[in-house]
C-alpha cells in the first residue's frame, strides 16, 4: 500500500533522462519516491491527491540561508554596508538570544516550507536549539556556527566550536539523514588559517561538510590579495580548508584562477542575486563558474539584506541576471535555472543521492505548485510557468520525507500564530534595543 499517490501531474523530474512527464503518477512510501511515471502504479495509496493544473517537482534547496534573521526584516534596507553590517546588524545580533534567534528559526522555516523549500543550509548561532525546531517542524536542515576569531581563539571555550561539537554529538544524522551538522567559517578575514586548519580537521574526523562566505564584496576581495599576495579561495585552498565538501557563498568577485580551483577541489558556488543587489556588493560570474566545471547553487542568504526566503525570486533573478549581464536571452533557459535550485543544491549540500530529483528510490520532498491562477495562465511549459511566472505563493504543497508539511494555508507541524507572536512580541523587542 502506497501512503500518498500524486496523479494526473505535469511533473518535471529534474533528471535529464526524462526531465518532464504529463499528466503522471507519483508513488510515495516509507518517505521514500518508489513510482515515477506516466502510468497509475499497480498498488492502492492511503491517500490520492489530484495534481490538475499544478506541476509536480522536487522541493527547492536554499544552500546558503541566515534563517533566524528574518527578525530583521525590513529592518534596515537602506544602508551602506559599512553602515548595514557595524551600525546595525552587529549591535542587533548582540542582544539577540536564544528565544529569539528560535523564535525567527520557526517564522523562516514556515516561510520556507510555505514558499516550496524543503531543505536549507543554515549558517547562524544557538544552532542546537534550532536543531531540535528543524527536527520537529520537519524540514531538511544542513546546519552550523561559524567560526569568527578576531581577538584569538580558544577550541575548548570558542562558542561556535561548542555549538558544533553539540550540533555532532546530538543532532548529526538525526530524522533518518534530515539533519546534519556542518562546520563554518564566517570568511577568510574573520579568523586566521590556525583556525580554518583546526576547524577543516575537526569536520574531516566527522566526515562533515564545510560552509563559508567567500569573495563577497570588492573590498574583502581586494583587501585580502593587498594583504597576502593571494586571493581568499587560494589561502583556504592552501590550508585544507577546500579538503572538505565545501558550500563557498557568494563568490561574487573570484578570479579565472579561483574558479578553476573551485572546480578542481568540488567546492559549490551558494548564488544569493537578491542578496549581492540589495547590498550593491556586485553580480557573480555564474556562468563562467558553471562554464568551467564549479557547481552552482542557490541561496537566499539572510532576510536582513533580501528581505524573503523565496527561492522562486533567486531563480527568475539568476536566469535574468545571467542573461542581462551577458546580452544573451539564451544564457540560462528556464530549465538550468531550475537545476540551481535542485540537483544543484542537492549536489552543493552533498545529498545528491537523497534529494533534488523525482525519481524512484529518491526521498519523497515534494512541491505542488499551483498554476490555477491569473499570474500563471495560461502554461505552455511547467518550466517556464514555474521560472518565470510563479512566485513561491503558488506552492501550494510541500512534502518532506512523505510528511506533508504545508498545505492550503495549513501548517502541520509548525503553529504559525506561536511563529508570528514569539517573533513580533518578543524578538522585536530585542531587534529595537
Ligand atoms: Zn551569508
Amino acid at each position: 500500500m502506497l501512503d500518498t499517490l500524486f496523479q494526473n501531474a505535469d511533473i518535471l523530474t529534474m533528471d535529464d533522462a526524462r526531465p518532464s512527464i504529463k499528466g503522471g503518477f507519483v508513488g510515495v512510501k516509507n518517505g521514500k519516491i518508489v513510482d515515477v511515471g506516466q502510468d497509475r502504479p499497480l498498488e492502492d495509496a492511503k491517500r490520492t491527491i489530484d495534481c490538475a493544473k499544478k506541476v509536480l517537482m522536487p522541493g527547492l534547496i536554499n544552500t546558503h540561508a541566515h534563517t533566524a534573521m528574518c527578525v530583521m526584516r525590513g529592518y534596515a534596507d537602506d544602508y551602506t554596508l559599512q553602515e548595514w553590517l557595524f551600525d546595525k546588524v552587529f549591535p542587533v545580533e548582540a542582544r539577540l538570544d536564544e528565544r529569539a534567534v528560535v523564535a525567527g528559526a520557526r517564522l523562516g522555516f514556515a516561510e520556507m516550507l510555505r514558499t516550496g523549500t524543503t531543505s536549507v543550509s543554515d549558517m547562524y548561532y544557538h544552532q542546537t536549539a534550532v536543531a531540535e525546531l528543524a527536527l520537529a517542524a520537519g524540514i531538511r536542515a544542513s546546519l552550523c556556527n561559524a567560526a569568527l576569531a578576531l581577538g584569538g581563539f580558544d577550541p575548548e571555550n570558542d562558542r561556535s566550536m561548542l555549538e558544533t561539537r553539540g550540533l555532532i554529538a546530538d543532532f548529526h544524522g538525526a530524522g533518518n539523514g534530515r539533519i546534519k551538522a556542518d562546520v563554518s567559517l564566517h570568511a577568510e578575514y574573520t579568523s586566521p588559517p590556525e583556525v580554518w586548519r583546526y576547524v577543516a580537521e575537526l569536520g574531516k574526523k566527522h566526515g562533515l561538510n564545510m560552509h563559508v562566505h567567500l569573495s563577497e564584496t570588492k573590498k574583502e576581495h581586494d583587501d585580502c590579495v593587498a594583504r597576502c599576495g593571494k586571493t581568499p579561495a587560494r589561502r583556504f585552498a592552501e590550508n585544507g580548508v577546500f579538503d572538505l565538501k565545501t558550500i563557498a557563498a557568494h563568490c561574487v568577485w573570484v578570479s579565472g584562477d579561483d574558479m578553476e580551483l573551485l572546480a578542481k577541489y568540488g567546492v559549490s558556488c551558494a548564488h544569493n542575486p537578491v542578496s549581492n543587489l540589495k547590498l550593491a556588493s556586485g553580480v557573480a560570474p555564474v556562468r563562467e563558474m558553471l562554464a568551467r566545471g564549479v557547481n552552482v547553487s542557490l541561496g537566499t542568504d539572510g532576510c536582513c539584506s533580501n528581505n524573503t526566503h523565496d527561492l522562486f525570486e533567486e531563480i527568475k533573478l539568476a536566469a535574468l541576471l545571467a542573461k542581462g549581464t551577458s546580452l544573451d536571452p539564451t544564457a540560462m533557459p528556464a530549465y538550468e535555472a531550475l537545476k540551481l535550485a535542485t540537483v544543484n543544491g542537492a549536489r552543493a549540500q552533498g545529498r545528491e543521492n537523497e534529494v533534488g530529483r523525482i525519481a524512484e528510490g529518491m526521498e519523497a520532498d515534494i512541491i505542488l505548485v499551483d498554476l490555477d491562477s491569473p499570474m500563471t495562465r495560461p502554461f505552455y511549459s511547467p518550466e517556464s510557468a514555474v521560472v518565470f511566472s510563479a512566485t513561491g505563493e503558488r506552492v501550494c504543497l510541500t512534502m518532506v520525507q512523505g510528511k506533508v508539511l504545508y498545505e492550503n494555508g495549513e501548517f502541520a507541524t509548525i503553529d504559525i500564530e506561536r511563529a508570528y507572536d514569539e517573533v513580533e512580541r518578543y524578538a522585536v523587542k530585542l531587534v529595537l534595543g
